[in-house]
């Protein structure tokens, strides 16, 4: 059986919750597909939570985003009636010249956010976790913090729901085709067709578009969380979120929320490219000494037995900035791939951006960073 719907959304993750909401609020006919349950633990996700910050050292250009994403996620939180969003501040250190605390400070600077520098020995003296090498510099912003990430794809799926979206878990797409109408999307358990169709299929959207495809690589990361010796360091009011560059490597991390550890993760891991179908799962030996190495070294007083580990996929972009344009093979189609490791924190506002290149045909958000046509020459960076 065939039904019509005005938009179809192929993944209800962290961006197709969030296109979804956005989508059926502003009066579509959408049905979200999720082959997973809502919510899961096989995509990008999930490990409760996701950093959220201003000081954008990635690029500048995000910041005005990010101020738009702050206020949907207040919004959905008042809506869903729990605390989404926790404010911890956020620390971005690296050497003076390292690209996290230098661009953090050009962000700061260039949209006048409030922030303050602190070297290795005054970042511990206010935040005692915090044992970072001599010569490091640490950029304080006090709007950072975390997303309850697992909660915020519920939220936004309830509030499509309560919209009118309509919404199957359990149902994996197969295929789409382009017709004279639209597009005909083809799923385990039946047919559908719309007249467009968001792909925001995460680590999969690859195998959904051949426009994709070339673009993107998925990657196996580890997260882990291991119990504070001094665990006063480590709760929310005393530890801010932090992206920090050592000679090890970039790694990131979480005060104690949820799980009861300081969490912990390491940019790029092993630098496993997997295929998300077909991967090692499970958290081994070695994903914990790489990242206990780490913390025995800059946060000892975290460093205690593990208390989780959960492997998580990243889905690269060759420069690690967003894909978030029309098909240009298929004028019904928006591809949405806003990850490289650092996209949850924007899915409210891509949810917003979303609906507005479906219904408007267009956006007022700055999306240019995020166009396709960036790659037109091929893949190789
Ligand atoms: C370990 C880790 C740590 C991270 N830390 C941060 C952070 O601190 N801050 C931050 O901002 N970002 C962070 N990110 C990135 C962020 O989590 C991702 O950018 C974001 O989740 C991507 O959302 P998505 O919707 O593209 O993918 P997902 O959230 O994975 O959603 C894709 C969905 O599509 C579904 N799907 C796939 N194929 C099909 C199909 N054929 N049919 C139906 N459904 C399908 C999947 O099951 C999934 O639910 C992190 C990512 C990882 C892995």
């Amino acid at each position: 059986m065939t039904t019509q719907f005005d938009v179809i959304v192929v993944g209800c993750g962290g961006m197709g919750s969030a296109a979804a909401y956005h989508l059926a609020r502003r009066g579509s006919r959408v049905l979200a597909l999720e082959r997973y349950n809502v919510p899961h633990t096989m995509g990008s996700f999930h490990g409760v939570n996701r950093i959220i910050r201003l000081a954008y050292y990635e690029d500048p250009s995000y910041v005005p985003l990010l101020r738009r994403a702050y206020e949907l996620w207040r919004s959905l939180q008042d809506e869903a009636g729990e605390q989404l969003l926790y404010i911890t501040g956020s620390v971005d250190a690296s050497p003076e010249e390292g690209e996290v605390f230098a661009g953090a400070l050009r962000s700061c600077e260039l949209h006048d956010l409030e922030h303050e520098v602190l070297n290795a020995a005054e970042l511990a003296g206010r935040f005692p976790g915090y044992q970072l090498p001599d010569g490091h510099f640490a950029l304080l912003q006090p709007e950072g913090g975390y997303l309850l990430s697992e909660r915020c794809v519920v939220a936004h799926v309830n509030g499509a729901m309560n919209a009118g979206a309509v919404v199957h878990a359990q149902e994996q797409v197969l295929e789409w085709t382009s017709t004279p109408n639209g597009v005909r999307v083809t799923t385990n358990r039946g047919s559908y067709e719309a007249e467009q169709l968001v792909l925001t299929a995460g680590a999969w959207n690859g195998a959904l578009s051949d426009e994709l495809s070339p673009l993107l690589s998925p990657e196996r990361q580890v997260l882990c969380w291991f119990q504070p010796t001094q665990p006063a360091h480590f709760s929310p009011d005393a530890f801010p979120v932090f992206n920090l560059t050592v000679e090890e490597g970039r790694y990131y991390g979480f005060p104690v929320a949820g799980i009861p550890g300081f969490k912990v993760g390491r940019y790029h891991h092993f630098e496993e490219m997997v295929d998300p179908d077909n991967f090692d799962r499970d958290p081994n030996d070695r994903d914990e000494a790489i990242l206990r190495q780490f913390t025995d070294r800059y946060f000892p007083a975290a460093s205690g037995p593990v208390m989780s580990m959960a492997s998580c996929i990243f889905t690269n972009t060759p420069d690690e900035h967003f894909i978030i344009d029309r098909s240009r093979a298929h004028d019904s189609v928006v591809l949405v791939s806003p990850c490289s490791g650092h996209g949850y924190k924007f899915c409210s506002v891509v949810g917003e951006i979303v609906a507005d290149l479906v219904i408007d045909g267009s956006t007022r958000h700055d999306t240019s960073l995020f166009a396709l046509d960036r790659f037109a020459g091929g893949a190789a960076d």
